[in-house]
């Protein structure tokens, strides 16, 4: 079986999210169950210099796109096991950071089309090509516009995979014809509500769409979820499916993880005590037994940061300490300043991004709070648990699908969680987890459950080969 991932990030070459995060791991993932497997992205300028170095070029091409040529020069690089590929093109990726240009439709485009050029210079004809989002969500349309008919591609299975439906690829519906230079007949593919809508092309041409959480593939058929996109979807329904992400456990170990005051597993979960003396020293915070709640996470809504600063106060009135790290929306970012200013002993806001104090928070935490107003997967809970911070979430998506409530008569469960989008709610399960906090005997358990669950690659690499196997069948 060969697959080719088609997606705008990937670890540890660049990345913004779990995008990137999905598409570092998934194919190492399936590589290791002899799938294979290989990516191609595009050669940002931002791709750092010691990846570049090793870079081996292929030869290039030219890329028909509306009335223009444009060339496509493709490299290649081997990184743990797994071929990965890049489309050189210094006009649309000579430019700082991925996205947030202008001309962003045009730029990924360009590279979805491209990647159907350049197979042949790869000699690689893959099975089934999996795009991600709506960077590469042409590419399904391309193939069906311009290369079924050539020898090769004729069989070639597509699947879109949706990390986040907020994000669309809406531009100017002149530009279907002019810029992605599709032919006429297929204008109604990509146009929906009086726009170019890449995604949209996408789910219409794709013979699969998954989404990353089986909750979440549901959810997306409800307008409250669905940013515009439910009537295709509700119509589309056959061929839509839910898929849990994992995380990398070799790159998220307590047990290895270079950041930590100390390293720990769910064999030594005394030792975590260690990581949050280092940290509540390291913020300034008192050292003491108390509740530290952490958070990791973009400032923007989706994350629910408006029900934090809705109840901050009885928040705050807890005995408890809280520490946030995160970048985003500026008035967010003000919100948390100001927190700092009024709490100076119990909270500490941190607008910043780093993955060493990521880590530290991760371990040194006893709670991890992420009440997301909608969450296609999440990583930030899994890596939480992995580490042994209690996630604190609200029931949408992949939280739904991957913490499970504390039952402390049966004493299953790995977290604590609240349904409504309601601060309030919110409020109740941060009070559930800290009641259980003080019941030793029960946090232990909990933590114990969070630790051993098992959030590998593993099976969701299963899932999706059964999924490659279903749509190659019919061949
Ligand atoms: P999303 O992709 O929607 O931002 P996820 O939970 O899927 O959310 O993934 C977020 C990833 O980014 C996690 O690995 C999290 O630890 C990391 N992250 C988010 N904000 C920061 C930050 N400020 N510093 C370091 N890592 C961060």
């Amino acid at each position: 079986m060969k697959v080719l991932f088609v997606a705008a990030e990937a670890a540890p070459f660049i990345r913004t999210g779990g995008l990137g995060d999905v598409v570092g791991a998934l194919p190492a993932a399936l590589v290791k169950s002899k799938i294979d497997a290989r990516v191609i992205l595009p050669l940002y300028a931002d791709i750092p210099e010691s990846y570049r170095n090793k870079m081996v070029f292929m030869g290039s091409v030219n890329v028909p796109l509306g009335w223009r040529n444009q060339y496509a020069g493709l490299f290649t690089l081997e990184h743990n096991k797994v071929i990965y590929y890049f489309i050189d093109n210094e006009f649309y990726f000579k430019k700082k950071g991925l996205y947030g240009y202008f001309d962003d439709g045009e730029r990924f485009a360009f590279f979805s089309k491209a990647v159907l050029e350049v197979l042949p210079l790869m000699d690689f004809y893959p099975n089934v090509i999996q795009v991600n989002d709506w960077q590469t969500a042409l590419l399904p349309t391309y193939l069906d516009a311009y290369f079924r008919n050539v020898e090769g591609f004729e069989n070639i299975k597509t699947i879109l995979a949706i990390h986040n439906i907020e994000f669309q690829g809406n531009i100017d519906k002149y530009c279907i014809l002019n810029v992605f230079g599709l032919p006429r007949h297929m204008f109604n593919v990509v146009e929906y509500k009086g726009d170019a809508n890449m995604l949209k092309a996408g789910i219409e041409s794709a013979n699969k769409v998954v989404t990353v959480s089986p909750t979440y593939a549901q959810e997306i058929l409800n307008p409250y979820f669905a940013y515009g996109l439910s009537d295709i979807l509700e119509a589309r329904k056959y061929k839509l499916c839910g898929i849990l992400n994992g995380i990398d456990t070799d790159l998220y170990n307590p047990l290895q993880d270079k950041s930590l005051f100390q390293s720990f597993s769910v064999k030594s979960i005394a030792r975590r005590k260690k990581n949050k003396k280092g940290l509540q020293s390291m913020l300034g915070l008192p050292e003491s037994d108390k509740p530290l709640i952490g958070m990791i996470t973009r400032l923007t809504a989706q994350k629910g940061i408006d029900l934090l600063f809705a109840v901050s106060r009885e928040i705050m009135d807890l005995d408890i300490q809280m520490v946030v790290l995160g970048t985003g929306d500026w008035k967010y970012e003000n919100g948390i300043n100001e927190l700092n200013s009024y709490y100076p002993t119990k909270f500490r806001g941190i607008i910043n991004f780093s993955a060493g104090l990521a880590s530290q928070i991760y371990a040194g935490t006893d709670m991890f709070l992420m009440p997301s107003k909608f969450e296609p997967c999440g990583l930030s809970q899994m890596i939480a648990m992995r580490y042994g911070s209690i996630p604190i979430v609200r029931e949408t998506g992949g939280l739904k699908d991957s913490v499970t409530p504390y039952n402390p008569e049966e004493k299953t469960g790995n977290g604590f969680t609240f349904k409504t989008f309601n601060a309030y709610d919110m409020l109740d399960a941060v009070k559930r987890a800290v009641g259980t906090y003080f019941n030793k005997a029960d946090w232990n358990t909990v933590v114990t459950n969070a630790m051993n669950l098992d959030m590998s690659w593993k099976k969701s690499a299963e899932t999706y080969i059964s999924i490659y196997e279903e749509l190659t069948s019919k061949d």
